[in-house]
């Protein structure tokens, strides 16, 4: 038989005993244990040179053990089963080499920033960075207003500088970002000189958004309407103000109502302050 048959027929053997090996192992536990150390306190030279020339299998093979399913299970189950234990370690680990946690995390950082850069800006939009950013923001307002104050203080020039830079390097973003907030102003406004034209012309429509002469309902075609006929000097006196943030202003004073068109038209030509077609 040659060296390789008998590797492999000795292989096959443990295999098909496996069991009782396992069994024999563990109920002699003790002796093996002092036999295999005398063992290795006798070959120690030996043990020692064939870590050192096969340092770099060795390396492999617990990269490969580590990387394999049952590795990871058998980690998985370690960490579990020793979760106090390890979790004193590394707190006693943590405080003990402070030092050089702090050399490490400083050169880690240097060499991933593109990936550091590239996952924090992933975290930081998704929902739960939104919520943890949101809940932080509410709960520590004080505290926030205050360093930024401090930090703007402390930083004038530098600040200075970086504004300078950044409004010269980015110049066509911020024409864009303008512009969209501008928009976005001028929407709002719109919006809620609607939603003021709508509250008005309802109180003066005696609680409903249309012409208390005749119920026309679009609003498109109603206004306010002098019950006096007086709204020619009222414009005058406004001058530029709006007549709607007037009225908001002056606590919806008497005197007006919600007209269509059509109905100021018919009113103006029987008050003959202009002279009607027909
Ligand atoms: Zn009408």
């Amino acid at each position: 038989m040659t060296k390789e048959e008998i590797a492999r027929k000795n292989k096959e053997y443990r295999y098909a005993h496996k069991r009782e090996r396992s069994e024999y192992l563990q109920a002699n536990k003790a002796e093996i244990a002092i036999v295999a150390h005398r063992y290795y306190q006798t070959h120690k030279a030996q043990y020692t040179e064939y870590r050192r020339t096969h340092k770099e299998d060795r390396a492999r093979q617990n990269k490969e053990y580590r990387q394999s399913p049952k590795g990871k299970e058998a980690r998985a189950a370690y960490i579990q089963t020793h979760k106090e234990e390890l979790d004193n370690y590394y707190k006693e680990y943590r405080q003990t080499h402070k030092k050089e946690i702090a050399k490490y995390d400083k050169e880690y950082n240097r060499t991933h920033r593109e990936e550091l850069r590239r996952k924090g800006k992933e975290y930081y939009q998704t929902p739960k960075a939104l919520e943890v950013r949101t809940e932080y923001n509410q709960t520590h307002k004080e505290e926030i207003a205050k360093r930024h104050k401090t930090y703007s203080e402390t930083h004038k020039e530098e600040l200075q500088r970086y504004r300078k830079e950044y409004s010269q390097t980015h110049k066509e973003e911020l024409i864009k970002r303008r512009r969209f907030q501008y928009l976005k102003h001028k929407e709002r406004l719109q919006l809620e000189r609607v939603v003021l034209r709508r509250k008005i012309l309802t109180h003066y429509g005696n609680g409903k958004l249309a012409c208390v002469e005749c119920g026309f309902d679009d609003i498109r075609a109603l206004s306010l309407d002098h019950i006096g006929g007086n709204g020619a000097t009222h414009r005058r006196e406004l001058g530029g103000t709006d007549i709607y943030d007037w009225v908001e202003a002056n606590n919806y004073p008497k005197g007006l109502q919600t007209l269509c068109m059509n109905c100021q038209w018919v009113k103006r030509v029987t008050n003959k302050e202009v002279v009607g077609g027909g």
